[in-house]
């Protein structure tokens, strides 16, 4: 028996029982949706390129469909994977900034451990903008934040969204004049896919998910300054 509330309706979020139905021999039929008298989704037809050129241009239709009607789980792989990313360009930043030339390369240890210092101080700076963003909405809508699964789930659409970080690498291995252009647009890519990300899990306007983003930021800037004060590179 499918459960009421399984999946969502991508047009209109309304709650939907099962995506299609199975009438036997090879002959299956997309679900309707009750409320809007659409397809439940349509997206389960597409071809994954498709959807992820979808999600890529912030289709909220797009977004519903990886976060309830798939069984995605690699936000926290992919979480690691996008810290390691950021890690490894400050790291790069960090050598470029303090060329030493000294060839007894005691100096091979510092750098690596430079590395792991600049993944622990990413890992913060994202923790803090994370809380940031869970305690403005918390704050602000407390009722959409009730329960365990409701932070995990809005845990799982912003790391999820926040994939546009993997681009930071070929934009620092093909260095260019225009790399820092090319880090500031990465950077406003992911913070535009993190606001549609909250505004889909949530079911939210356009203006609570920028102004928990903002809060985000504004904490993990200060986390940036605290460093900075204690006299850390970052
Ligand atoms: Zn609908």
């Amino acid at each position: 028996m499918a459960v009421l509330g399984a999946y969502r309706c991508i047009e209109c979020n309304r709650e939907a029982a099962e995506l299609y139905r199975d009438y036997q021999r090879g002959v299956l039929r997309i679900s309707i949706c009750k409320s809007c008298q659409k397809p439940v989704d349509k997206y389960i037809e597409y071809d994954p390129v498709i959807i992820l050129i979808n999600a890529v241009l912030c289709k909220a239709q797009a977004y519903r469909h990886i976060l309830f009607n798939t069984k995605i789980n690699i936000h926290g792989k992919l979480g690691i994977f996008c810290l390691l990313c950021e890690a490894y360009l400050r790291w790069l930043q960090l050598q470029d900034s303090s060329q030493n030339t000294d060839p007894d390369d005691l100096i091979r240890y510092a750098k690596e451990w430079d590395f792991y210092r600049m993944f622990g101080i990413a890992s913060l700076e994202q923790t803090s903008f994370l809380l940031g963003i869970f305690l403005t909405l918390w704050w602000m809508r407390p009722e959409m934040l009730k329960t365990k699964s409701d932070f995990i789930l809005l845990l799982k659409a912003l790391l999820l969204s926040s994939y546009g970080k993997l681009l930071l690498i070929p934009a620092v291995i093909w260095e260019h004049d225009y790399t820092p252009l090319c880090l500031a647009f990465i950077k406003v890519f992911v913070l535009i896919s993190n606001s549609q990300a909250i505004r889909v899990t949530l079911n939210l306007n356009r203006m609570l998910p920028w102004l928990a983003i903002i809060f985000g930021l504004i904490l993990e800037n200060g986390v940036v300054c605290l460093f900075q004060k204690m006299g850390w590179d970052v």
